[in-house]
């Protein structure tokens, strides 16, 4: 049984008796996707609703993997941070996303980049130096980034997190709270830490149409953020419906399937090319 589930999905599953065998060898599997080359930088283009502001765009992982094709983060990334080879993965889309902002035909353009971290980053006592030497190796400023955390990373250890945010932010990094509304955290708490932005789960953007709740949910955190003086950022926005009601609330930006999956690197570059001529 727990080969016919491996071959099914990548997920974790907790159930399996044999499951130490089967982490053993995922984490093979995913040691090997790093050093084949298995793994991709996709691009989220994430754009502003009123006027003009900077290009930007959220790094997401990909595994291309040589048997079962394009394997989506949610059957590898849950089982990356059991097993703090997360950190790995973190580093490596630093780097891939540090290489693209390097590029020439990115270098010119006001582009800034999200790049996901977890909990395991979070408490990685060295993740700001670490993050240091790939800046300097590739001669990209820390303002290039934007680095997006999700409520329950930060709630996992809130003084630690709290520390190495503040070093984090006084080197640069523009910081995000990811998947808003989903968590626990304590909006006094989140008021201290050095936040430059919010980014709306997409449970609620997506239940906009339906539900009044997520309406209002959408709603209140949008005039929660711009009273704390935090750009806003909507995410899973699927359709023009939703995008104009984002945009008549003051929402800042806009990430979803309506205006682009996400794309790899050089359909990216393609992608923001045109929206610069258009
Ligand atoms: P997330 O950080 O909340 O990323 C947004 C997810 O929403 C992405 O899924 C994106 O493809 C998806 N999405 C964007 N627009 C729409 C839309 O209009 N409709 C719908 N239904 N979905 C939309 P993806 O790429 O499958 O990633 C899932 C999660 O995996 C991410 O959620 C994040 O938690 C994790 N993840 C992805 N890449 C990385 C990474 O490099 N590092 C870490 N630590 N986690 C990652
Ligand atoms: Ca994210
Ligand atoms: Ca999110
Ligand atoms: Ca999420």
């Amino acid at each position: 049984a727990a080969k016919r589930k491996l071959s099914g999905a990548l997920r974790y599953d907790e159930s399996l008796d044999s499951a130490s065998a089967l982490t053993l060898s995922l984490l093979t599997e995913l040691r090997r996707a790093v050093e084949h080359d298995e793994l991709r930088l996709y691009l989220q283009p994430k754009v502003p609703l009123h006027g003009q502001g900077g290009l930007a765009a959220e790094a997401l992982v990909r595994w291309q993997h040589p048997r079962r094709g394009l394997v989506p983060p949610m059957e590898f990334i849950p089982f990356a941070e059991q097993t703090g080879f997360v950190r790995q993965l973190t580093l490596w889309m630093f780097e891939e996303t540090a290489r693209l902002l390097a590029d020439p035909r990115t270098a010119a353009m006001p582009l800034r980049i999200s790049v996901n971290l977890s909990t395991r980053d979070l408490l990685d006592p060295e993740l700001h130096t670490r993050l240091g030497a790939i800046l300097a190796r590739h001669g990209v400023q820390a303002s290039a980034f934007c680095l997006e955390i999700t409520e329950s990373a930060i709630m996992d250890d809130p003084l630690r997190a709290e520390a190495m945010l503040n070093r984090l932010s006084e080197q640069g990094f523009k910081l995000s709270i990811d998947d808003f509304g989903t968590g626990y955290s304590s909006l006094a708490y989140l008021k201290r830490l050095p936040v430059d932005e919010l980014k709306i789960d997409k449970s609620f953007v997506m239940g906009m149409e339906s539900g009044e709740d997520d309406a209002m949910i959408v709603r209140s955190t949008i005039d929660l953020a711009h009273n704390l003086g935090l750009t806003v950022v909507a995410e899973g926005v699927e359709n023009l419906a939703i995008l104009d009601r984002l945009r008549a609330l003051s929402c800042d930006e806009a990430q979803g399937y309506h205006i682009s999956r996400p794309l790899g690197a050089e359909d990216f570059l393609v992608w923001q090319a045109r929206q610069l001529t258009a």
